[in-house]
C-alpha cells in the first residue's frame, strides 16, 4: 500500500439531494483526508473533456449533459491506498451490484446518476486531479 491521491466528485444529482455533507462525512470517517475542495459547474464541453475516455460509449450525450447539469463538488482525497478505498465506498457504478452500504447503493436509484465519480488508477488520479485543481488550490 502506498500513500496516494485520488479526485472524487460529487455529481450533480449528489448536490441537488442534499448529499454533499453524508458523502464528505463518509469519507472522513474512512480517514481519507481532504487536500482541496470547490463548488462548480462544468459546461457541456468540459464535462466532454473530463469524460473523453468514454467518447465512443452510447451514454457519453446523455452523461456529459448530466454533468454539466448542475454544480457539482470536486476533492482530492488523500490516504494509504486512497484510489481504491474511494472506489470502495462509492461501490459498483450499478447502484444495483453495489454492494450494500457503499454510497451508490444507499442512494442511487439510476446508472447515470449515481452521486460520485472516483479515479480508477494513479495515472487517471493524475490527470483528473491536474483537470480540477492547481497547485494554489491545494493544502
Ligand atoms: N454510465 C452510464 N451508463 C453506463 C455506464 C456508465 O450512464 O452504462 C455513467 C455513470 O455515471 C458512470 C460514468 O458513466 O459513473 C462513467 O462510467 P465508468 O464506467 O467510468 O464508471 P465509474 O468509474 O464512474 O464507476
Ligand atoms: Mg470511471
Amino acid at each position: 500500500m502506498a500513500m496516494e491521491q485520488t479526485l472524487s466528485l460529487i455529481k450533480p444529482d449528489g448536490v441537488s439531494r442534499g448529499l454533499i455533507g453524508e458523502v464528505i462525512g463518509r469519507f472522513e470517517r474512512a480517514g481519507l483526508g481532504i487536500k482541496a475542495m470547490k463548488l462548480l459547474q462544468l459546461t457541456k464541453s468540459q464535462a466532454q473533456m473530463f469524460y473523453a475516455v468514454h467518447r465512443d460509449k452510447g451514454f457519453f450525450d446523455s452523461l456529459t449533459g448530466f454533468m454539466s447539469s448542475g454544480p457539482i463538488v470536486a476533492m482530492i482525497l488523500e490516504g494509504e491506498d486512497a484510489i481504491a478505498r474511494n472506489r470502495e465506498l462509492m461501490g459498483a457504478t450499478d447502484y444495483r451490484k453495489a454492494a450494500p452500504g457503499t454510497i451508490r447503493a444507499d442512494f442511487a436509484r439510476d446508472i447515470e446518476a449515481n452521486i460520485v465519480h472516483g479515479s480508477d488508477a494513479p495515472d487517471t488520479a493524475q490527470t483528473e486531479i491536474a483537470f480540477f485543481f492547481n497547485s494554489l488550490e491545494k493544502v
